[in-house]
């Protein structure tokens, strides 16, 4: 073992574990590029300020677990804590959203860094995949991201998630809300930087995770009781549009989320498999972030699915994806000349697209068939000096164990028959 190890709330990933990641990115993406989604793809970092106003000053992300920097040039940087503000600075910059085909929708996939309490499911370094709908209202747009979110962890074989949705309601709503509720906060018995908290973002106060807290809340003002007329047609026609669409969903007149960018629709997915990070992806309606990092007006939605969490979902249910074996067809060569005829046998079947890999190391038949079938292979080539002076090599077929012997330039012919 080295003398260094992953920074604490990080880790590798590793085989065979990282190809379940790679399916998990895949599926999901596959979904959202289905539906009209360009790939989209942003530095690692931005300038701080972007995330202050994006994200939100009060909020934990913003105060507390941001990795922040300063480079040697002086600029202010900090590792990016979440997707959304990156994308639309980025489609803003290139002034997609002038291109009069709106709503812009695009698709990433990367690395988020936020410094959290290291704990299962919790993590210092993560990785989300994530869809933004920019410049439309329309509730249609909302659902489609709910349905595609929904069908990419069904694709992916999970079913005890549950899907969360409110509306936070919008400019014209929220405000009278807010106040009412602050009011409300006002007349509790909380801690010092609870009440700070309510006098900046009440809202967030909702969101607090204590049995103390919570039982205090049970009487609070809720933001449906103060949507809108506009704000409960809209989003009126989100729940029946996923509705028809077969997607369950429950109402959750709390759920607020830890970025105070979200207007009108929110939502959340959880699994009851979790534990206490149970959110594996969440996401809503962002109407005035645009204007809030110096934009046009761009009514917007997206959300973002945690891979490492939904890789612990399908771990939690016991579901095995269907991965494909990385190897179909391993060499197993027994001396220098086979060294030589295989080696040139697999880069060939590599060619023509046929996933092939080598006993590498000069190890003997044991060691090697030993390579060969960690390697999952359905084919093994073997060959040594007696099969090549007849001019073939033995073709093996791993899970029926029948061997014969194949003419070295119809191995290729022979593999495809076999593997097809
Ligand atoms: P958020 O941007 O906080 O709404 O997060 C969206 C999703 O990213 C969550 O539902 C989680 O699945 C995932 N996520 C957020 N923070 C972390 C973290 N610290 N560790 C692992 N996954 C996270």
């Amino acid at each position: 073992m080295s003398t260094f190890q992953a920074p604490k709330g990080t880790y590798d990933l590793i085989p065979p574990r990282s190809a379940v990641f790679l399916a998990v990115r895949d599926t999901i993406s596959g979904q959202v590029r289905n539906a009209g989604y360009g790939y989209v793809e942003t530095p690692g970092f931005e300038d701080v300020n972007l995330f202050a106003r994006g994200v939100g000053e009060s909020t934990d992300i913003v105060t507390k677990e941001m990795y922040t920097l300063t480079t040697k040039g002086g600029d202010q940087l900090a590792l990016r804590p979440e997707g959304t503000a990156s994308v639309l600075r980025a489609a803003l910059q290139a002034n997609l959203h002038k291109q009069g085909n709106l709503p812009v929708k695009l698709w990433y996939s990367g690395s988020y860094y936020r410094y959290e309490r290291a704990q299962a499911g919790r993590y210092r370094h993560f990785s989300q995949v994530g869809a933004e709908a920019i410049g439309a209202e329309d509730p249609a747009l909302d659902a489609e991201l709910i349905i595609l979110a929904d069908q990419a962890y069904r694709a992916l074989g999970l079913r005890q998630y549950r899907i969360l949705l409110n509306s936070l309601g919008d400019k014209e709503c929220r405000p009278v809300y807010r106040e009412a509720l602050q009011t409300f906060l006002r007349g509790l018995d909380l801690d010092e930087e609870t009440l700070r908290r309510a006098e900046i973002n009440p809202l967030r106060v909702l969101d607090d995770k204590r049995a103390d807290v919570q039982k205090q809340l049970v009487d609070a003002p809720l933001l449906r009781d103060y949507l809108c007329d506009a704000c409960k047609a809209y989003h009126e026609q989100v729940r029946e549009l996923i509705t028809a669409a077969g997607v369950v969903f429950e109402d959750d007149l709390k759920l607020v989320r830890g970025l105070d960018y979200y207007t009108r629709t929110t939502f959340e997915f959880v699994h009851d498999g979790l534990g206490s990070q149970s959110a594996v992806g969440g996401g809503g309606r962002y109407d005035g972030l645009s204007e809030m990092i110096g934009g046009p007006a761009l009514p917007s939605v997206g959300w973002a699915l945690g891979v490492d969490r939904t890789v612990l979902a399908l771990e939690a249910e016991g579901v095995t994806l269907d991965l494909p074996a990385p190897t179909s067809v391993f060499a197993v060569a027994l001396g220098e000349e086979a060294r030589r005829v295989l080696f040139g046998k697999v880069t060939e079947l590599r060619r023509a697209g046929i996933a092939s890999d080598f006993s590498f190391g000069g190890k003997g038949l044991k060691g090697s068939m030993k390579d060969a079938n960690r390697s999952g292979a359905r084919l093994t080539l073997v060959a040594g000096e007696r099969d090549l002076a007849e001019g073939v090599v033995q073709l093996k077929d791993m899970e029926s164990g029948e061997q014969r012997a194949v003419a070295l330039d119809e191995v290729l012919d022979a593999v495809r028959a076999q593997l097809a």
